[in-house]
This record gives C-alpha cells, structure tokens and sequence, in this order.
C-alpha cells in the first residue's frame, strides 16, 4: 500500500506544494525500502522525516502533528516525492486532468442554466428570481 493511498487528500496536497516549494533540506534512502531527510517546517528547526515505502505506518515525523502517531503528515508526503519525483508528476497530472474535467462540467452546468432561464417567460423568471433572492435571504440569516 502506496503512503498517498493512506494520507488524507488535503496532507497529500500539501505535501505536494512542499515538495514543489523545495522544503526538503536534504534526503538519503536508508536501506531497501526507508528514506530520511529534513523537511523546513513551520517552526525553526527542520523536521526530521522518516518513510518506509515498504510500511508507510511505520514512517515517522518530528512535527507536532505526526509526532508519536501513525498519521501521515505533510512533511512525510514531501520527502516520498522527493524520492519518487515520477510520482509527484502522476500525482499533478491526475489534479490538472480532474481541474480541466471539472471545467467543463461547469460550462455544461453554465450552459444549462442559461437555456433554462432563456426558456422561461416573463412571470416566471418573477417567480424564480424572487425564489431565488429568499433563499439567499434565508442563507444568510442561518449562517452565524
Ligand atoms: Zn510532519
């Protein structure tokens, strides 16, 4: 099992951006399957970065986040891609291809609704605005 496969999508992203960013200081494989290397962190001290590829639950970080727990943090997700640049490259071309995917959704939903309301006659675009404008009403008076 692939250490992205068991981090959440927002450790996975940002471990991205820290990796893109340059954040690891420096890095060496240790053994068949581990890799360790320092990763500048929030606080002023680098973290000290430990994956097994082999074991992702066994990877370990000195960030408080991470620190005595099995969750996968940022800065572990920093060093995979340091070590597996191919990876950090499949991984940006799945985000770029869904973005592009999901724009053109959006068109589609765009050119939806603008059919729609060209459909509609004069009375009913009434209705459907004042519909419209008392539920953003109603949306803002339940946000706080
Ligand atoms: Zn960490």
């Amino acid at each position: 099992m692939s250490i992205l496969s068991i981090a959440s999508n927002a450790s996975v992203w940002r471990g991205y951006k820290y990796y893109e960013g340059k954040r690891i200081l420096s890095w060496k494989q240790i053994g068949e399957h581990g890799f360790e290397g320092e990763v500048a962190g929030s606080e002023k001290e680098p973290y000290h970065v430990m994956i097994d590829t082999e074991h992702p639950k066994k990877s370990t970080c000195s960030c408080p986040h991470a620190e005595g727990k099995k969750i996968v943090c940022k800065h572990k997700i920093a060093l995979f891609f340091a070590a597996f640049p191919k990876e950090a490259n499949r991984y940006i071309a799945e985000i770029e291809e869904y973005e592009r995917e999901e724009e053109v959704r959006e068109q589609e939903r765009y050119d939806q609704i603008v059919k729609y309301v060209k459909s509609l006659s004069k009375e009913e675009l009434r209705i459907a605005l004042i519909n419209v404008l008392v539920e953003a009403e109603e949306r803002d008076s339940h946000r706080y």
